[in-house]
């Protein structure tokens, strides 16, 4: 019954075990989960009132498909003053969340036949989002001694005759990396000689930590901005993730064909969102900046936590809210634990602790930990996981 692109897709791997922790829940069960790629915050206040405001006024019809006037003046605002990139409203188009951003780019970018480099480990959805456009996903290992960034040279030797797009994901989930503009520089040089059109998912832009700066790769000069499409959103800076309000800018020829394919599936994303994301980014900031500040806190005390579990390896990630600790020392430990998912699968049965194994991001030596979570949490968690470690 199923068509053959149904049946090559897989879901989403990151929300099958939270969906699973929160079964265990469900049962009673304490279930302490690193499993979730959202923030426990709550949305700030200022930006719920706007989406109130919007209701009690009526805004709750049909919108452009793209967007409102008002939600793109204040997304090419933000690009404007955040990134130092000039678009206008022809080059915007607001969807429903950055991960519908990215399903249009892909839809209106890719042919069969056509390669996309993702580097790895990667974003659960780039891969099967590139098979739903009809093309095939490249994947380029990175490696964690080079802080899990792509260099500008393998990204050149992995480049075809079929290649039409590179991802980018600065910061990145799962890793937590982050480019500088140096590295950024070096990619974009290649792209331009090249051709190819990259693809910046730039959803964790707010949430970085101990000075590291965000660049966005499409303001590194015209060339390479004619070839990029930034894709950002407000789910991950404003703890908006059940708003579903994500956005792209890029050329006006594919902002227009996102559209044409947006105009055909979900239309305009909910217009009540659409007033609260105006409120989320032109409002006042320091939400955003207390959110940060937090998520710093949790990032140092993981990490060092986890650095004193014995055979685990884990690098202070430089953004995002994940830590991707290396545990392939333990595999050898127990047949129980060989690999990402058995030990995943151990953790949540034996420690009631939920993370995701590594493979779902391309690399079995790696399990992610997300501290969208409290402190206690975390020390609590950490604590389980040794108890049933040292259990095997
Ligand atoms: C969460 C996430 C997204 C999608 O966010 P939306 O909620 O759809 O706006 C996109 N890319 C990465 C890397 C993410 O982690």
């Amino acid at each position: 019954m199923l068509s053959e692109r149904a049946r090559q897709i897989k879901p989403s791997p990151t929300l099958a075990i939270d969906s699973k922790a929160k079964a265990m829940k469900a049962e009673g069960l304490d279930v302490i989960n690193f499993g979730v790629g959202e923030p426990d915050f709550d949305t700030p206040e200022n930006i719920k009132e706007a989406a109130i405001k919007a209701i009690r006024d009526g805004f709750t019809k049909y919108t452009p498909v793209g967007g409102t006037d008002k939600l793109k003046d204040a997304v090419t605002g933000k690009l404007a003053a955040d990134n130092g990139l000039e678009y206008g409203r022809a080059e915007v188009i607001v969807s429903c969340g950055a991960k519908h951003s990215l399903y249009n780019a892909m839809q209106a970018l890719l042919d069969p036949g056509d390669e996309v480099i993702i580097p790895a480990p990667y974003w659960v959805s780039y891969p099967e989002q590139v098979l739903l456009g009809g093309a095939k996903p490249v994947f380029l290992k990175t490696l964690e001694e080079d802080g899990f960034l792509l260099t500008a040279s393998a990204f050149e030797r992995a480049i075809t005759k079929k290649t039409k797009a590179l991802i980018l994901n600065s910061p990145s989930n799962p890793t937590g990396s982050s480019y500088d503009r140096p590295a950024l520089e070096r990619i974009a040089e290649v792209a331009v000689k090249k051709d190819i059109f990259i693809i910046s998912d730039e959803i964790y832009e707010k949430l970085l930590y101990g000075g590291a700066r965000h660049v966005s790769i499409a303001s590194l000069g015209p060339e390479v901005k004619k070839r990029t499409i930034v894709i950002n959103g407000v789910s991950k800076a404003y703890a908006m993730t059940g708003w579903r309000i994500g956005y792209a800018a890029g050329p006006a020829e594919l902002v227009k064909a996102m559209t044409a394919i947006q105009s055909q599936s979900t239309s305009n994303p909910s217009s009540i969102s659409q007033a609260a994301a105006v409120e989320a980014l032109k409002g006042p900031q320091d939400s955003v900046r207390r959110m940060a500040a937090e998520f710093d806190k949790r990032r140092r005390r993981i990490v060092e936590a986890l650095n004193g579990l014995g055979p685990v390896r884990c690098a202070a990630p430089a953004g995002a809210f994940y830590v991707f600790p290396n545990t392939r020392a333990l595999y050898a430990k127990s047949p129980e634990i060989s690999s990402s998912s058995k030990l995943a699968m151990y953790l949540l049965e034996k420690a009631r602790v939920a993370v995701v194994p590594g493979d779902a991001f391309g690399d079995d030596d790696f399990i992610r930990l997300s501290y969208a979570t409290g402190i206690e949490q975390i020390e609590k968690g950490i604590e389980r996981i040794k108890a049933a470690l040292a259990a095997l």
